[in-house]
């Protein structure tokens, strides 16, 4: 089927956040090719990845943004925010600190990124069995709540949700930008 540029009304740009191995790097990878890849960080050094969609029958090409391991470092750049209409704050539910760490996350969101950039906030790896679990639904759920965030537990292993978090955050950029 043609996908031509020429067809595309709308480019987003989205980036990914949160700590080092929440996943972040699947859950682009489980979107945009349906995919989870075993040797992860394959995409190291790839700024971001495209998947061009129908919503509202315009031709929305969403290119997420991957950090490739920058926030290792704690050098996640202005120019990785610049111009992003959405954004996804992701912990891991085994671990706590993940979780703890996501207001700094938002914080430098709002800080770098445009005031109207809506943000969803991902608990990925719900597939793992209850008894790692560190964090709560509920209480992710209190905090988005707070910080005015949508949020949605996912898994980019078995691909849980994951479909639904990335539209529902590409509607609501959607409805902003048109
Ligand atoms: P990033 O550093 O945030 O980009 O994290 P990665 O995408 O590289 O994932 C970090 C580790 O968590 C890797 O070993 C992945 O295989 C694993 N992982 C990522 N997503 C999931 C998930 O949904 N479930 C489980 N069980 N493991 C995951």
């Amino acid at each position: 089927r043609w996908e031509g540029e020429a067809e595309i009304d709308y480019v987003f740009k989205v980036v990914v956040v949160g700590d080092s191995a929440v996943g972040k790097t699947q859950l682009l990878a489980r979107f945009t090719r349906d995919e989870f890849a075993l040797d992860s960080k394959s995409t190291i050094g790839v700024e971001f990845q495209a998947r061009t969609l129908t919503l509202h029958r315009k031709r929305v090409k969403a290119q997420i943004w991957d950090t490739a391991g920058q926030e290792r470092y704690r050098a996640v750049t202005s120019a990785y925010y610049r111009g992003a209409l959405g954004a996804m704050v992701v912990y891991d539910v085994t671990r706590r600190a993940t979780f703890e760490h996501v207001p700094r996350w938002v914080e430098e969101l709002r800080a770098h990124a445009d005031g109207s950039t809506v943000v969803a906030l991902i608990g990925n790896k719900a597939d793992m069995p209850a008894a790692r679990r560190e964090v709560a639904a509920d209480e992710a759920a209190r905090l988005a709540e707070e910080q005015g965030l949508f949020f949605s537990e996912a898994s980019a292993l078995s691909g849980d949700n994951v479909e639904r978090a990335f539209l529902t955050l590409l509607e609501e950029v959607f409805a902003v930008v048109s």
